[in-house]
């Protein structure tokens, strides 16, 4: 492995204002579409090499669609570009006085600086359940939880110990917004279409799936009619949902609620909350709750020349008093509006203020079931939803490519339910060998 000191960052001098971006998911991705590279050089630094399209990421953890139909490398997205610089780094910290970016392999200027970190996993400080819990944020959480699911099946089918097999066939999953909602639902068709034929000897009634949620309503960013309308689909899918519950603690084996109730399972999943990916360096007055608080420019307060755009940023106005939610559309927008703003700057024009145009909010439950809020207080359920949220997520994934992949495998699924990608790919048990060991020294 070559150590870190041998490499540095490697970016051509450049009389041209350089902008460096951080981050390279859907703010950093669409701003830089928008950035003409005759007149800025662009730097990407980003900790994946690749765009993922986290809305179908359920899909990749459920054996649905394989890993690359829904990311493309960034370098493939600007292979046409001579002046853009993409280095798959991570940033440790900011130093906004010297106006440079410090990475785990050397230090950058900056004439502009853009923060589009997005959010990670908050665990509200449980180290426990972080080390053995589930996340669902990136490609390989995807990979990671399809092989745990598959990786439980498997050896619920080699023992005869009800116990411990309970424990492999219940999941719990806590958190009841979009993905806790769409991975419940999936797993639940999962369970009706694809699981008691490639496991014949188990008995997929002992299968139990579980949305918990610490509010009262699942999907609660939608309005409460299509809360109703995805909890009564859920609930004819058979997930069991909890609501008002929160997760105490999680040892690898049973879940223990605040309220004391305990559920054996060797799988929760941890969809219960995010927080932003801030980064070192920057003046605690600029951040509030893991956002940094920007103006209608995107503007970090305090600074003229570094910006945050989607997830990572709060843009308070009368309409959205505590920032614009945290979803993909805030993200594109702002990402293409702060680029045409720094165009506007070069041509010595007015800056323009950022407005959010909120296209509405999609969710699946399963086959022929969604539900859709839509602008003007409309709301949509069932089959036409559903229509809706494959026409749109297939128009936002990015590349022919991928657009190809996603639709054949949906229009293959619609007539068989079929999912292809049942394939496990990690090491074989998860934190050590122990159930394996347990069983195998048991005889059972
Ligand atoms: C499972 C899941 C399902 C979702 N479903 C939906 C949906 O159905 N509809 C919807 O509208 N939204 C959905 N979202 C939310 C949506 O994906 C986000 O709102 C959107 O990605 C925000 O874009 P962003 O550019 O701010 O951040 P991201 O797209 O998350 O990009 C952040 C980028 O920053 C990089 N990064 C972070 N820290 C560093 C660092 N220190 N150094 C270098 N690089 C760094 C990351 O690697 C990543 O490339 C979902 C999200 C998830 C995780």
């Amino acid at each position: 492995m070559l150590e870190m000191n041998k490499l540095s960052l490697n970016i051509p001098d450049t009389t041209k204002p350089r902008v460096v971006v951080i981050g390279g998911g859907f703010g950093g991705v669409n701003l830089v579409k928008y950035l003409p590279e005759k007149d800025f050089q662009i730097v990407m630094l980003s900790k994946q090499n690749y765009y993922g399209f986290w809305p179908l990421l359920y899909q990749v953890a459920t054996a649905g669609l394989e890993p690359e139909s829904i990311a493309e490398p960034i370098r493939k997205l600007f292979d046409d570009r001579h002046d853009f610089h993409f280095r798959f780094v991570r940033v440790t910290d900011i130093d906004p006085t010297a106006k440079t970016v410090n990475t785990l392999i050397g230090a950058i200027k900056y004439d502009y600086l853009v923060i589009a970190t997005g959010t990670q996993s908050n665990y509200f400080g449980n180290k426990q359940i972080e080390q053995k819990s589930f996340p669902l944020k990136q490609l390989s959480d995807a990979v990671n939880l399809r092989s745990q699911l598959l990786q439980s099946f498997e050896q619920a089918s080699m023992t005869r110990d009800k116990q411990i097999r309970q424990g492999l066939l219940n999941i719990v999953i806590a958190g009841a917004g979009p993905t806790g909602v769409e991975l419940a639902g999936s797993l639940a068709e999962m369970r009706q279409h694809i699981l008691p034929k490639d496991y014949p000897g188990l008995d997929f009634r002992e299968m139990n799936i579980y949305l918990v949620d610490g509010l009262d309503r699942v999907l609660p960013p939608l309005t409460p009619a299509s809360s109703k309308r995805a909890h009564e689909d859920l609930e004819k899918l058979g997930v069991n949902i909890k609501l008002n519950k929160l997760v105490a603690s999680y040892d690898g084996e049973i879940v223990t609620f605040k309220d004391g109730e305990q559920i054996p399972t060797q799988t929760l999943v941890w969809a219960a909350g995010v927080t932003g990916a801030t980064i070192e360096g920057m003046p605690a007055a600029s951040v509030e709750r893991g956002r940094y608080i920007v103006n209608q420019f995107n503007q970090i307060a305090g600074f003229e020349d570094i910006f945050a755009i989607g997830d990572i940023a709060v843009m308070k106005t009368d309409k959205w008093p505590k920032g614009h939610p945290q979803v993909a559309q805030p993200a594109l927008q702002q990402g293409a509006h702060l680029a045409k703003n720094l165009v506007r700057q070069l041509r010595q024009e007015a800056w323009k203020p950022f407005e959010y145009f909120d296209k509405g909010s999609l969710a699946i439950v399963g086959r022929a079931r969604a539900v859709a809020d839509l602008p003007g207080n409309k709301s949509l359920g069932g089959f036409i939803a559903w229509v809706a949220w494959l026409f749109v997520h297939i128009y936002y994934l990015i590349g022919f490519r991928s657009k190809l992949i996603v639709l054949s495998n949906w229009v293959y699924r619609l007539f068989t339910y079929e999912r292809g990608t049942r394939i496990i790919i990690r090491p074989l048990v998860r934190h050590d060998d122990k159930t394996v060991v347990e069983l195998q020294s048991a005889g059972k």
